[in-house]
């Protein structure tokens, strides 16, 4: 057994075919006709570019524009005046062989890609090599790899497989991937995902431990391969794989659904993002929206407060990816567990109760206010909503408004855009919120109960300290009475209520909360598909 990095999830059996490496020895030759080897080049990006515009379409018609967008950027490396000028410049200036040219700057810009910290442009690199050999196949005369493959239920296995292989896959014969390098965030995996064909990556020398032909068991979920298992083994991944290719093809019915209850109530089931980026997840598992962006994310992880125009720009992508869909921006909760490397904060000796959330923002309106001015200009994007934290007063309600309202009227005196009008609401997090629910309904948009903190703070046990865990029950009657309050203050009063905290993704819970009148759930992407189906059946 072979344990790698799971790329795409699911289960496969399968025979291995291994992929030959298609590497060409480049030699350096001298050359005397610069124009000739100039015009050999210029036919080898002449024929790429028509290869890769047959596979862009094969990909566009099999996994979208989206994923195909990747051979848009393989097409403009080809017309790259830097990387291509660069290639000429060689042949021109050290009389080298086309070949050879390009293969020095390949290796120049590689290194460059290589050294990046970040790893999404890093794994870009791969992006380089693949098109780069594509013009070296073809200046050499060798067809750029293509898969012939004639048997069903086949386990591809490479040292790495490139995203134009990887679009060539052909997908009724190709039952999963395997490869010695690569990770999460390569095109290949990437693809693999969107393909939903399970894969592992990062296995190190799984090209040179099997042979063609041998039986494997592929399991995407653990990030595991099995190599020539014995029949017992088949016989337990065979009902694995059955049991999850029924629930995902079940629950994907679902994905576009608009979520009612069977008594025809109408419910929002949303996504918790952390990362603007994270929207894509929410929305490709059938989320109706996001019902928590949890903001501090972006202030983690750097060394300086991210400026307006970055956070604008985060809040930008996500209402503008929603399309209309709610979007709830939770401000600034910063302090408790969460802490920020380059703002200084006190020792507390109870930080959950602590300077924290609207707290450390009423009191620090420097920050807050960049943050105001971002989500207010943002709000002309979709259908944003602002939400404070950690609110236990009305008053501190009316005070985080004032300062929105000084920033509105900062904007409108520079001539700067924003929605007339802004949903504002707050998270039931204090049970002194809830107590007063019916007091709050009348001055809020929404509310959105935040179990994790009203769980903690409602039963005395710290949500960190495994050691009352056994205490921290969100089933506990206190709970559940204060949760019901807040419902039905928010409905007395014409307003809506929804859930953010990790209750409302909790299968035991999802019932009951359908039948306290809850109006929305918000929860991680993963869980999103079962919670409707719950929903839906209740
Ligand atoms: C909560 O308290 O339930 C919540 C959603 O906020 P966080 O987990 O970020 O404190
Ligand atoms: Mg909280």
């Amino acid at each position: 057994m072979k344990k790698g990095i799971s790329a795409s999830k699911g289960y496969a059996i399968g025979n291995v075919v291994l992929q030959e490496s298609h590497e060409i020895i480049i030699i350096e030759k001298s050359i005397s006709d610069v124009n000739s080897e100039k015009t050999r080049l210029e036919s080898a990006i002449h024929l790429s570019r028509e290869q890769l515009i047959l596979i862009k379409n094969k990909a566009e018609l099999e996994m979208g524009a989206d994923k195909a967008a990747v051979f848009e950027s393989h097409i403009m490396l080809l017309d790259d005046p830097e990387f291509m000028g660069s290639v000429e410049s060689d042949i021109e200036s050290n009389l080298i062989n086309a070949e050879k040219a390009l293969d020095n700057t390949t290796k120049s810009f590689l290194t460059i890609f290589e050294a990046i910290e970040d790893e999404y442009l890093r794994e870009r690199a791969a992006d380089i090599k693949d098109v780069s050999n594509r013009i070296l196949c073809n200046l050499v005369g060798k067809k750029p790899h293509e898969f012939s493959l004639d048997s069903h239920n086949t386990v591809i296995v490479a040292h790495d497989l490139t995203p134009s292989d990887t679009a060539q896959l052909d997908k009724s014969k190709t039952v999963a991937f395997l490869t010695d390098i690569g990770g999460k965030t390569s095109h290949t995996a990437i693809m693999a995902r969107t393909l939903e064909i399970p894969a592992v990556v990062g296995l190190v020398d799984i090209s040179t431990s099997v042979n063609n032909g041998d039986l494997v068991i592929v399991d995407g979920v653990a990030g595991l391969v099995i190599i020539n298992p014995d029949d017992k083994t088949i016989k337990e991944y065979e009902l694995k794989k059955e049991a999850y290719e029924n629930e995902k093809k079940e629950l994907h019915k679902l994905a576009n659904i608009t979520t009612f209850t069977k008594g025809g109530k109408r419910i929002e089931v949303c996504g918790n993002i952390g990362k603007a980026e994270d929207v894509l997840k929410v929305l490709e598992n059938g989320g109706e929206g996001v019902g928590l962006f949890r903001t501090e994310f972006l202030y983690m992880d750097r060394d300086s407060m991210p400026t307006e125009d970055e956070q604008f720009e985060a809040y930008k992508f996500v209402a503008e990816k929603l399309q209309g869909k709610p979007l709830v921006i939770r401000t600034l909760d910063i302090g408790g567990d969460k802490k920020l490397s380059y703002l200084p904060m006190p020792e507390e000796m109870n930080p959950f109760l602590g300077y924290r959330a609207i707290r450390l923002c009423l009191d620090r309106t420097d920050i807050f206010k960049v943050q105001l001015r971002a989500l207010l200009r943002a709000s002309v994007f979709g259908n944003l909503k602002i939400m404070f934290p950690m609110i236990s007063s009305v008053g501190e309600f009316i005070q985080a408004k004032e300062i929105m309202k000084e920033c509105a009227d900062e904007l409108t005196k520079e001539g700067i855009a924003f929605s007339s009008h802004i949903d504002t609401g707050i998270m039931i997090e204090i049970p002194a919120a809830a107590v007063i629910a019916d007091e709050f309904a009348k001055h809020v948009d929404f509310f959105s109960i935040g179990t994790n903190d009203l769980i903690q703070y409602t039963l005395a046990a710290d949500r960190m300290n495994e050691k009352v865990s056994y205490i921290y029950d969100p089933l506990h009657p206190a709970v559940l009475k204060l949760i019901k309050m807040t419902i039905d203050a928010a409905h007395a009063n014409g307003k809506w209520c929804g859930m953010c905290g990790e209750m409302a993704g909790d299968e035991t819970a999802t019932k009951i909360l359908v039948e306290y009148g809850l109006d929305e759930f918000s929860m991680s992407a993963s869980s999103i598909l079962k919670a409707k189906k719950i929903i839906m059946e209740t």
